[in-house]
């Protein structure tokens, strides 16, 4: 059975720098006919029921009222969401009016794209919004009762220091927000950052200097009351993110949208990218042109495991064997006892996990299950 559902809206009021996402400017872009494509593409669907339902982008909330309220309208006549919606916002566009919509249609989550809370930073970041933005945003949220919000955080920004980060935690004590996603910056290829670090224009942290940062935030999180649950996710008690850990958990789940990707009978599916290909597919055939890959038991396997070590508590060996009708001993025996070894994984309550020795080798660890 799929509880999950990814809807991706690929538009943008502003590019910004380092940005590798599927996504483009929404000036002049045929935004409605994609919105008839996409929920032609829903409807194709044969649950009626979605644990978790999740709107990201390019940034959902560059739609106006009328669009979201048009796709919520058809989303929450076709499924009973029983447990999280979640729509993806940039502070600057979730004005009160379209909170308001995204109210009234059920969604009780927002995972709002803050990134920094330093102004010049957004600024070299091309972020549309500025600091009071967020603030507005997130007044008129509490004001409404939707205060299950996510902080979206970036660090290893271009010219942050450390009290940069120290700012982000004084904030986060002030504001109590649910849960945090805090990512490092990854230059892409193609983007703006890419382009400028390789003409020697722009520098980002090197990797101890990103280390560093990086143990610490976990660390003030956790003496802040939100645990680390993912490599980039913490959160308070309850508010992990249901969505996301369909992802981790290796569960599967519907992509609609152009680019998305799902995961279905043990085959994963690429949406086509560009706009008008996916728009022009649904017209003329009536259904998303896509790659699939059919994963076999090996790679299911690989993938439950690489996905499951990203989380803190790790993969759970009972639900590895329920799952492959095979015990996780008989598959990765020798390997789990030697990283065991090694001190990078551990055994504990059901749990294989990485430890923190283990975290800091991770990639290494990874390999290993490769068979
Ligand atoms: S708003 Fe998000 S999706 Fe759009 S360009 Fe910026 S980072 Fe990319």
């Amino acid at each position: 059975m799929v509880e999950s559902l990814y809807i991706h809206i690929p538009f943008c009021n502003r590019i910004c720098t380092y940005c590798d996402f599927n996504k483009v400017l929404i000036k002049n872009q045929p935004v409605d006919d994609y919105l008839d494509a996409l929920i032609r593409e829903i409807e194709m669907i044969g649950e009626d029921r979605m644990k978790t339902i999740f709107v990201g982008g390019g940034t959902p909330t560059a739609l106006t009222e009328a669009q979201l309220a048009r796709l919520l309208e058809v989303v929450t006549a076709k499924f009973t969401v029983t447990d999280e919606f979640t729509f993806e916002a940039n502070p600057d566009e979730l004005t009160p009016g379209k909170l308001d919509v995204l109210k009234s249609y059920g969604v009780n989550r927002i995972s709002l794209g803050v990134q920094t809370f330093n102004e010049d930073l957004l600024k070299v970041l091309g972020r549309s919004h500025g600091y009071d933005d967020i603030f507005n945003a997130i007044n008129h949220m509490e004001k409404i009762g939707l205060d299950n919000y996510s902080l979206d955080l970036m660090y290893n920004l271009p010219g942050e220091t450390m009290e940069d980060i120290e700012d982000s935690l004084r904030h986060i004590e002030r504001l109590k927000p649910k849960h945090i996603s805090w990512y490092s910056l990854i230059i892409e290829p193609h983007t703006v950052f890419y382009n400028q670090i390789r003409k020697g224009r722009m520098q980002v942290d090197d990797d101890s200097a990103e280390g560093e940062k990086y143990f610490h935030i976990i660390e003030a999180l956790a003496e802040r009351g939100y645990p680390q649950y993912e490599i980039s996710n913490f959160s308070t008690p309850q508010y992990e993110s249901a969505h996301n850990k369909t992802y981790w958990l290796n569960a599967p789940y519907y992509g609609t949208g152009a680019g998305s990707h799902g995961y279905v009978g043990g085959t994963r599916y690429y949406n086509i990218k560009p706009v008008n290909h996916y728009i022009q597919s649904m017209k003329e055939t009536g259904s998303v042109v896509k790659e699939t890959l059919p994963l076999d038991e090996k790679a299911q396997m690989e993938e439950e495991m690489f996905l499951g070590l990203r989380m803190n508590r790790g993969v759970e060996i009972a639900r590895f064997d329920r799952k492959f009708s095979r015990p996780m001993g008989d598959v990765y025996g020798s390997m789990l006892e030697q990283e065991i070894g090694k001190g990078h994984l551990q055994e504990r309550d059901g749990f294989i996990s990485l430890t923190e020795k283990g975290r800091l080798v991770g990639n290494t660890v990874f390999m290993e299950f490769l068979l």
